[in-house]
């Protein structure tokens, strides 16, 4: 009688039970099928919504030194950039090509004014160290912004030598070299094709 009594019970406690485990395996395969997804859900995340920033330093036309900022940096497809850009000075910025020596805009301007990047627009060169190099490519003793550039070691051409970068959107602008004049004897040797000058307003 006693036994007859609880029996039921403990049926009932059982099924419950089993429902339960039931339930919580479902959950915990759910979960697994989650956390396998995951990963890969936030690596889209992180390369679409939240891009490396990176560390500089903004100018206005007048070349006037605005502030220090972090920005995203700037990512576009091949195809996004081989849109934007006439197809000489994709080659250059994005497949680091080099322009033949004195057919750039720029090697021989004197003019007062800011180089900026021509696919990003950031500051890169003020004309105040630009100097005449000889090489037939605009040649500067020092970058706008050290911030503004990056250099990376380049194995090309069995020839080892800096490349010169922008640091918002990685264009290639040129190389660095140790034989450039005072105060700093570097010779940022760039191209034309990187770059987009902007007159400073005489007023
Ligand atoms: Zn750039």
């Amino acid at each position: 009688m006693f036994e007859s009594e609880i029996k039921p019970d403990d049926r009932s406690v059982n099924l419950k039970r089993r429902a339960f485990l039931v339930t919580s395996a479902s959950v915990v395969g759910g979960l697994a099928v989650w956390s396998l997804r995951r990963p890969r859900l936030a690596q889209a995340t992180a390369s679409k919504e939240t891009p490396q920033e990176v560390t500089i330093v903004q100018f206005s036309d007048a070349g006037e030194r605005l502030k220090t900022v972090q920005a995203p940096k700037v990512l576009k497809s091949e195809e996004a950039w081989r849109k934007q850009l006439p197809a000489g000075v994709f080659d250059i910025t994005r497949h680091a090509d080099t322009e033949i020596a004195f057919t750039g805009k720029y090697w021989n301007l004197h003019d007062r004014g800011l180089y900026r990047c021509v696919c990003c627009d950031n500051a890169l060169f003020s004309s105040e160290t630009k100097f005449d190099s000889g090489t037939g490519w605009p040649s500067f003793w020092a970058p706008i912004a050290p911030e503004n550039v990056r250099s990376t070691a380049d194995k090309s051409y069995g020839m080892v030598r800096t490349a010169v970068s922008c640091t918002e959107c990685d264009a290639h602008l040129g190389h660095l070299f140790d034989d450039g004049p005072e105060p700093t004897h570097l010779r940022y040797c760039m191209n034309s094709a990187s770059l987009r000058f902007v007159a400073y307003k005489t007023t």
